[in-house]
């Protein structure tokens, strides 16, 4: 700071000053002698402007360069296993982009299903096929016949008949083999596994699951939890209020839904973990009725805490969800509700398009993936240094198959022109990936400096569909975190590090070789 409004004030200096620089010109008797001091003493005056802005630069280069030392030096001198630990241990803001269902890990759903069972849920899931139904049927449905490990409630499993009773088990006798299975059919656990085993199987999988409200404020914390071990200090989650059933199958209303979590969040537990949250209801944009739900999905965010905004998931591949198509709905909302906020997913494809504007048209702050906001020259102008944050997350986009490896990915185009952004983790569960993770990817395949890590965190919470002087609150938090971490570091390199507890799950081991013991 102090270099550059030196170089401002050099700048800003008027001609004369310059005189002073040099000395004072020799007197001149003759008018062209005079004229050839004046050519010479500008030839002079725009050398040494030169060499002062050459200097400035250089300094500032190396000022910042030397503020960091310390990290250039940690990057260089760990290995993986060590960077990985430091960014576990590292204190850092918010994840404003994950879906609650899709971030509960494989682990976590089986013991929480079994656990079901003291609010009156127990659960069947089909472990092979008899051939109960007839040829030709059932084949493409949202739950097609033959997709093994659909999880219903006991209910609903009664009601089949007996031939397909036999294809399925209770959770809770499953064996090894089975229950292993049942845990990466919800996962992308195979290298082959991708986009379409993502979108079209592990909710269908998870079916009954994701319909039991207790279940739910369960996952919530344990959520919270892991983020909270992780060292973030606030989440934004999208939790579904929709589609909820007691154990006979009868609905919940989402506003029965909404009571029951806030009645688990307010519990000693939860209180403890210090976390700051929020949350987003999502729609899912491509469904015939998706502007009903829109609607629906705005009155019930103004008038159910801790729920402030609104987002639109869904494959973008699936043109009916096209952003526009919302447009109208949007205006007419906006004529009734001034305090829902928007984070739409938009740019999560492979083909270019204008899906990143047209969704800044309908009115949204944050941007969910923005992939292909590179592809779109005029939005790319118009988001740097801009308001629009793009939700960045770097698993995901590599395991829903966007990308090959890294090397395309436009993230750090996006970081280093000044367009906002922030790491999130998205469906983690469904990665098996943790945030430490994702900023591992982060600063090893864009080598990123310790300035850019803490814009990204600052960014997580700055960007947050919080009160103004919340948020501030919570970045002089991470900011004194922050500065705590770094002594440490500064003072004593990567033996600083505390111990080795940092979460290997399956994909940092996998790509990256950060294995448990
Ligand atoms: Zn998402």
């Amino acid at each position: 700071m102090t270099t550059l409004s030196m170089k401002d004030r050099i700048l800003n200096l008027p001609p004369y000053c310059f005189g002073f620089l040099f000395g004072r010109p020799a007197r001149s008797n003759s008018k062209r002698a005079q004229h050839k001091f004046i050519e010479r003493l500008n030839a002079s005056r725009q050398k040494m402007l030169l060499v002062i802005l050459l200097t400035t630069s250089a300094l500032m280069a190396s000022g910042s360069a030397l503020a960091n030392e310390w990290f250039e030096t940690l990057k260089g001198e760990a290995t993986d296993q060590q960077l990985h630990q430091f960014l576990y241990e590292m204190p850092k803001g918010g994840d404003l982009h994950h879906h609650m269902s899709g971030s509960g890990f494989s682990e976590w759903w089986y013991e929480l299903a079994l656990a079901a069972e003291k609010d009156g849920y127990r659960y069947y899931t089909k472990v092979k096929l008899n051939n109960c139904r007839d040829y030709g049927g059932q084949s493409f449905k949202t739950t097609p016949y033959h997709l093994m490990f659909q999880t219903i409630v006991e209910a609903k499993w009664q009601a089949l008949p007996e031939c397909e009773q036999a294809e399925y088990l209770s959770l809770d006798a499953l064996d090894e083999v089975q229950k292993q299975a049942w845990m990466n059919s919800i996962r992308l656990d195979k290298s082959y596994e991708g986009r379409d085993e993502f979108f079209e199987t592990h909710w269908q999988r998870l079916g009954d699951l994701t319909a039991n409200p207790y279940l739910r404020g369960e996952l919530i914390l344990k959520n919270f939890q892991a983020f909270s071990d992780e060292g973030l200090i606030y989440v934004e989650p999208q939790v579904t209020s929709l589609g909820y059933e007691r154990p006979d199958g009868s609905s919940i209303d989402p506003y029965e839904v909404a009571a029951i979590l806030r009645a688990r969040l307010a519990e000693p537990d939860f209180k403890a973990l210090g976390m700051t949250y929020r949350f987003q209801l999502a729609i899912l944009r491509f469904l015939p009725g998706a502007e009903d739900h829109l609607a629906y999905a705005y009155k019930f965010v103004a008038e159910n805490d801790p729920y402030v905004a609104v987002n639109m998931v869904g494959r973008e591949d699936n043109d009916k969800g096209y952003p526009l198509r919302f447009l109208p709905t949007l205006r007419a909302l906006r004529h009734e509700y001034g305090n829902v906020r928007l984070s739409i997913h938009a740019g999560e494809v492979d083909e270019p398009n204008f899906h990143v504007r047209d969704t800044l048209l309908l009115g949204a702050d944050r941007i969910g993936h923005g992939l292909n906001l590179i592809t779109d020259p005029d939005t790319m102008r118009l988001m740097r240094h801009g308001p629009y944050m793009v939700e960045i997350n770097l698993v995901s986009n590599l395991l829903l198959e966007y990308y090959d490896d890294y090397k395309s990915h436009p993230f750090p185009e996006y970081l280093r022109i000044g367009i906002p952004v922030a790491l999130s983790t998205d469906d983690r569960g469904m990665w098996d990936s943790t945030m430490t993770d994702e900023f591992f990817v982060a600063v090893r395949e864009f080598n990123l400096s310790w300035d850019e890590i803490q814009q990204l965190s600052e960014n997580s919470l700055k960007y947050a569909f919080l009160p103004e002087e919340e948020k501030s609150q919570l970045i002089e938090t991470y900011r004194q975190r922050t500065a705590r971490f770094e002594k440490r570091f500064k003072k004593s390199g990567i033996s600083a590090l505390k111990a080795s507890n940092a979460p290997k799950r399956a994909f940092i081991c996998n790509r990256y070789d950060i294995c448990a013991p």
